[in-house]
């Protein structure tokens, strides 16, 4: 049986950088990749995108994203910008 190429790639992630936050080069929009570029969040091994970090999650409506700005920590919760915005 061979395993699924992502779980290769899960582990590979995991071993180097200590999370399993990667994704497919294709799969990244235009501008996705404009902020990974302006904003050196990661490194391109191939068709392959590596993060230096594990991805943000709002505490409060789940949304994710690579891009540390879009989130604030407040008491220990992490919020994105509208979250924290509707709640102060
Ligand atoms: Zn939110």
């Amino acid at each position: 049986m061979t395993r699924d190429v992502s779980e290769s790639i899960d582990d590979y992630c995991e071993s180097q950088y200590g999370h399993t936050n990667w994704a497919y080069l294709s799969t990244l929009s235009k501008k996705e990749l404009k902020e990974f570029n302006k904003k050196n969040l990661g490194v391109i091994e191939g068709d392959i995108v590596f993060y230096w970090e594990k991805l943000s999650s709002c505490d409060f409506c789940g949304i994710e994203d690579n891009v540390k700005e879009y989130f604030i920590t407040h008491d220990g919760e992490l919020y994105c910008l509208d979250c924290f915005r509707e709640r102060r």
